[in-house]
């Protein structure tokens, strides 16, 4: 399978990462939107939310947990950030491996368009 995020999961594709355990690993957006734009994605390859299954119930929370610790550490929790998933063309995603989007550092508008 010819995954981008599985090359940075194996080391085949060089990423700034900022975190990394067991389950996910979480680096910067090649092209950042915001002043803090990092992403979090499973180790797992996972394609899409639409792949979601129960199996996977706490990856994801582990997931989501991970984005409010990077938010912290970043001193941008307070002031509000945004965790973003695209899912599928119509809404964006243009790397099919699961992933969470971690915006912050500026305001933030509604809706995001
Ligand atoms: P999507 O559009 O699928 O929601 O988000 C994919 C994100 O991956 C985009 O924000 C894009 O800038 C980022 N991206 C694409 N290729 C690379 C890469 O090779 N390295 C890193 N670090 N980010 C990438
Ligand atoms: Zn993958």
């Amino acid at each position: 399978m010819d995954c981008l995020f599985c090359g940075i999961v194996n080391g085949d594709i060089p990423a700034t990462k900022r975190y990394e355990d067991e389950l996910v690993i979480v680096f910067d957006d090649i092209n950042p939107q915001a002043p803090v734009h990092q992403l979090i994605i499973p180790k797992q390859h996972i394609a899409t939310t639409n792949d979601i299954a129960t199996e996977h119930h706490a990856l994801l929370g582990h997931m989501l947990q991970t984005a409010s610790v990077m938010a912290k550490q970043l001193e941008i929790a307070d002031d509000g950030y945004r965790v973003v998933t695209n899912c599928n063309a119509g809404a964006g995603q243009t790397v099919f491996h699961l992933h969470m989007h971690l915006l912050g550092g500026r305001p933030m508008h509604w809706p995001p368009g």
